[in-house]
């Protein structure tokens, strides 16, 4: 029998955002198949979301609604709405359950 291994390469994942690379978990927030760091949170609520896009949000899918991402509106770029925005700062404070 031959014994598969399964490496776990620390767990890197990069922030889908600004591409920014982190060992851990810590410090990202992730949504499906997308990922936001803490610097890009600070970052879209100092800009400030964008209405009126017509892009959808990629955490909750969701469209309509006031969203920011790094690229313009229309292109295919992941976005965070303003509900998944506070959502994540509230994950990276910590509030979490458990
Ligand atoms: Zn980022
Ligand atoms: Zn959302």
């Amino acid at each position: 029998m031959s014994s598969k291994e399964h490496r776990v390469g620390g767990g890197a994942l990069a922030c889908s955002f600004c591409g920014e690379v982190k060992k851990a978990k810590a410090g990202l927030v992730a949504g499906p198949g997308v990922y936001i760091c803490d610097r890009c949170v600070a970052k879209a609520r100092s800009q400030g979301l964008v209405e009126g896009t017509g892009d959808s949000c990629s955490f909750c899918t969701r469209s309509g609604r006031p969203n920011w991402g790094v690229g313009s509106p229309g292109e295919s770029r992941p976005r965070i709405c303003d509900a998944c925005l506070g959502m994540s700062e509230h994950v990276l404070a910590g509030d979490q359950p458990g």
